[in-house]
């Protein structure tokens, strides 16, 4: 990693905050609110320690950020992962109020990390890890007050031993602490493919009006995970060409066209996408720099820097990621006319399934896969049209038009309230 790039990893809190302000900027925002809507709320630090399988004990570092509950309950997922640190944590539990608000779901934000490398661990010590971690943020966390959810290297097993923990702790079920959930407990039809189907209906809106025909592009996904795999998937089934994949140990590419189902296969055999026979092998800077109509990437932060931003060839780019393009990558697209989907926007999808799985957890009354389908699209829809207009009566990207949405919301609901006491 070059100078800049580290420069730009340290800078993601930073660049989440410049664009707060140039947000508040446009909206005239009053300086009292600013400095509210740019601290987090709760910072809650913990060690965690487990016995590992060979009888030695470890102890982890674990996070939950609680950024701002003007508008309800924080909701945020929780990442195991060895780069996990509290800038990036507070980074992303901020990212989560605005997304919430954008698409208008009654939340403020959160998010939780431990800093782990899950596939060193075993699946007890998983549990172990899990569970613990659960235990030492649990008291902040709870159906009311925070709700935990899948994030990197955490899958509906993780969500299952976080609801178990925090049930067995409380003496009766609690599935609503928890989102993300397999469905035999109380999890909803449409969760786990939720973020990757909400990027593909925000790539639609975006196609429709750049003037571009879906069926007739081409795409390159970084980062073939939960959103990664989905999104490739669904836009392959549309008629999109998936020309590039790749993941953390690196990435294959054919021109002609790749079957994210059978590269999917392959993953799971072998762990990775790198070495599949359908294709030739590509680094991950090598995808990003492919040559393609619409870019994808979902994989982790500051992938697209000011050292790679004008290699980039896509006309379209869906952040799957939170925060994948740093702030000064983000100007030099701009500049380039390359239009940018905010995570805020494109990976909201997750959330918004997530919302639906607390709501039907609260009345016990669960829906179709289809309802919660087309509720789906419904508000990805419709958060893309009303970003878009401020987009085009502002004059500004859609990440700002975004933010300012967003961050009108929370501090309207903010004055509302009212500080207290
Ligand atoms: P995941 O763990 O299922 O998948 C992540 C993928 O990225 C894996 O294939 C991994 O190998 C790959 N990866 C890791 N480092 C990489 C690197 N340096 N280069 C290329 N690939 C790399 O995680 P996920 O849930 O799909 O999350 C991916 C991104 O989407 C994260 O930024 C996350 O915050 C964001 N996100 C996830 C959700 C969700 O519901 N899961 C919701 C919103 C946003």
């Amino acid at each position: 990693m070059d100078d800049t790039v580290c420069a730009e990893k340290s800078d993601f809190l930073a660049a989440a905050i410049h664009y707060v302000d140039m947000a508040a900027e446009k909206l005239n925002l009053d300086r009292g609110t600013l400095k509210v809507l740019k601290e987090p709320k709760r910072i809650l630090s913990v060690s965690v320690p487990i016995r590992l399988d060979d009888g030695r004990v470890e102890v982890f570092r674990g996070y939950r950020v609680q950024h701002n509950l003007s508008r309800g309950p924080a909701k945020g997922g929780i990442r195991f992962h060895p780069d996990v640190n509290l800038e990036e944590v507070t980074a992303l539990a901020m990212l989560m109020t605005w997304k919430c608000a954008v698409v208008d779901i009654p939340y403020g934000g959160a998010k939780g990390g431990v800093v782990c490398n899950p596939k060193d661990l075993s699946n007890g010590e998983l549990e172990r890890l899990t569970r613990r971690y659960v235990s030492e943020i649990g008291i902040i966390i709870g159906p009311e007050k925070d709700i935990p959810a899948p994030d990197v290297n955490t899958n509906p097993q993780v969500m299952a031993w976080i609801m178990d923990t925090v049930s067995m702790q409380a003496g009766f079920s609690v599935p609503s602490v928890v989102t993300g959930k397999p469905l035999e407990i109380g999890g909803s039809q449409g969760r786990n493919e939720a973020t990757g189907r909400g990027v593909v209906f925000a790539v639609q809106e975006a196609c429709s009006r750049l003037g571009m025909d879906l069926a007739c592009t081409t795409a390159a996904v970084q980062g073939f995970g939960n959103v990664g795999y989905v999104a490739a998937r669904l836009l392959s089934a549309m008629g999109c060409r998936i020309v590039a994949v790749s993941d953390s140990r690196g990435g294959v590419h054919n021109a002609g066209g790749l079957n994210p189902e059978d590269v999917w296969a392959f993953k799971q055999k072998t762990g990775s996408v790198e070495g599949y026979p359908g294709g030739t092998a590509v680094s991950n800077a090598g995808l990003l720099e492919t040559g393609c109509d619409i870019l994808i990437p979902a994989a982790l932060e500051n992938q697209i820097t000011v050292a790679n931003a004008s290699s980039v060839r896509a006309r379209l780019i869906a952040e799957g990621a939170n925060g994948p393009i740093s702030a000064g990558a983000d100007r030099i697209l701009q500049e380039r006319g390359i239009a940018v989907i905010p995570d805020i926007l494109a990976n909201a999808g997750g959330v918004v399934v997530s919302y639906f799985e607390w709501v039907q957890g609260l009345q016990h009354f669960f829906w179709s896969e289809e309802e919660v389908n087309r509720q789906l699209r419904r508000r990805i829809t419709e958060s893309f049209r009303q970003v878009w207009a401020v987009k085009e009566e502002c004059g500004v990207s859609l990440r700002v038009a975004a933010y300012m949405l967003a961050i009108d919301k929370v501090a309207r609901a903010h004055r509302l309230r009212g500080l207290y006491p």
